[in-house]
């Protein structure tokens, strides 16, 4: 859930706050997963507190997450825009963070079981690229489902659905991550659809479908 705490988010010509509407969805995107039997969900938090955004990318590290799900609801200056977009890391940003994580971080610590101990400093540059690399084309795919799945689901997008951009919470190295825009607060339908949980209902449904969709994918390329 996106915001939280003293970080509010937008604030919707209504006065209702991102942060209450993200977290709202995002209980009930993890009670449905929950509810299939087949998914182990940890919300990077279930109450209205703070949380960094580098303390977020950690919990989906440390609990060995395959899937990060952002989940947020835009504002902008023109009240007529309306609709749902998907972001994933763009490359450019990616390449910078990447360096920068290989010159702070312990890089042993970024790629699960290998020893780096054993590697030159540019080896661990060039397998940590490469693990970057994958799950940039794997967020790319993932965010490409979810739009899918809001146009199977007859739910509005925007024209250009699918954008990149240098979201600090997308840069995993190793977990592919989107970040959804469930809607403009600023536009006074999406705010109000989203202020439900009957609203929210067919939103929630698509990210639950492509969520299901991209693992049902992946176990069947793994079999
Ligand atoms: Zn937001």
């Amino acid at each position: 859930a996106g915001h939280g705490g003293f970080d509010p988010g937008a604030i919707a010509a209504t006065g209702m706050y991102e942060k209450r509407i993200a977290l709202a969805a995002a209980r009930e995107i993890a009670l449905r997963l929950l509810a299939t039997g087949r998914y182990h969900v940890v919300m990077t938090r279930d109450r209205d507190i703070f949380l960094p955004l580098r303390k977020r990318v950690a919990i989906a590290r440390n609990s060995g997450g395959e899937l990060f799900l952002s989940i947020h609801a835009d504002s902008m200056n023109d009240t007529s825009v309306r609709g749902t977009h998907v972001y994933s890391l763009s490359k450019k940003a990616s390449d910078a963070e990447a360096e920068a994580l290989a010159a702070k971080e312990n890089k042993a610590d970024l790629i699960a079981g290998l020893n780096l101990a054993d590697y030159s400093s540019d080896v661990h540059t060039i397998l940590l690229d490469l693990s970057q690399r994958e799950t940039n084309n794997t967020s790319a795919d993932v965010a490409n489902r979810f739009v899918e799945s809001f146009a199977d689901k007859g739910i509005r997008s925007l024209s250009r659905p699918h954008r990149q951009a240098g979201f600090a919470v997308l840069k995993a190295p190793d977990v592919p991550s989107v970040l959804i825009e469930l809607g403009f607060l600023s536009n006074p339908r999406d705010a109000a659809m989203l202020a439900t949980p009957k609203g929210r209902a067919p939103i929630v449904e698509a990210i639950v479908a492509a969520t299901e969709n991209f693992f049902a994918t992946r176990t069947a390329q793994n079999q």
